[in-house]
C-alpha cells in the first residue's frame, strides 16, 4: 500500500523511532510544533478516525496508553500536554492512516487555531 505512515511502521522509511511493540509505533515528528511533538500510530492501517470500528476499540485505547507513558518519560505529564486526531480537511488531515499526535512543552492556547 502507498502509505507514508505503513511504510514508517514497516522500517521502509525513516524516522525517529523512540517506541514500538507489536501494534503501534511512535515517532518524532518531522515539523514540530511543540518542544514535544510525537506520533503514535497503529500498525494498522486506518485512514481516519471515521474507519474505526468496534474492533479496535482496544487499538486506540493503546496508543492513548502508550502516548501517557511517553508523556512521563518525556517529563511534560506534569506541566500538561494535548493529544489530537486531525480528522478530514477542516482539521488540516494531511496523512490519511489515522496518528496521535502527542504535543507538550510549552503553554498551549485555547482554542485551537
Ligand atoms: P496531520 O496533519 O494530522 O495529518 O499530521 C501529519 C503529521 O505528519 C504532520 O505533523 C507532519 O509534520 C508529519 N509528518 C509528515 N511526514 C512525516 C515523516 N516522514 N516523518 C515524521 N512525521 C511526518
Ligand atoms: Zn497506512
Amino acid at each position: 500500500m502507498d502509505c507514508l505512515f505503513c511504510k514508517i511502521a514497516a522500517g521502509e522509511i525513516k524516522a525517529n523511532v523512540i517506541y514500538q511493540d507489536d501494534t503501534v509505533v511512535a515517532f518524532e515528528d518531522i515539523n514540530p510544533q511543540a518542544p514535544t511533538h510525537t506520533l503514535i500510530i497503529p500498525r494498522k492501517h486506518i485512514p481516519t478516525t471515521l474507519d474505526l470500528t468496534p474492533d479496535d476499540e482496544a487499538l486506540v485505547g493503546h496508543l492513548c496508553t502508550v502516548a501517557a507513558k511517553l508523556a512521563r518519560e518525556k517529563g511534560i505529564d506534569a506541566a500538561g500536554f494535548r493529544l489530537v486526531f486531525n480528522t478530514n480537511r477542516d482539521a488540516g488531515q494531511e496523512v490519511f492512516h489515522i496518528h496521535l499526535h502527542l504535543l507538550g512543552g510549552r503553554k498551549m492556547s485555547w482554542p485551537p487555531g
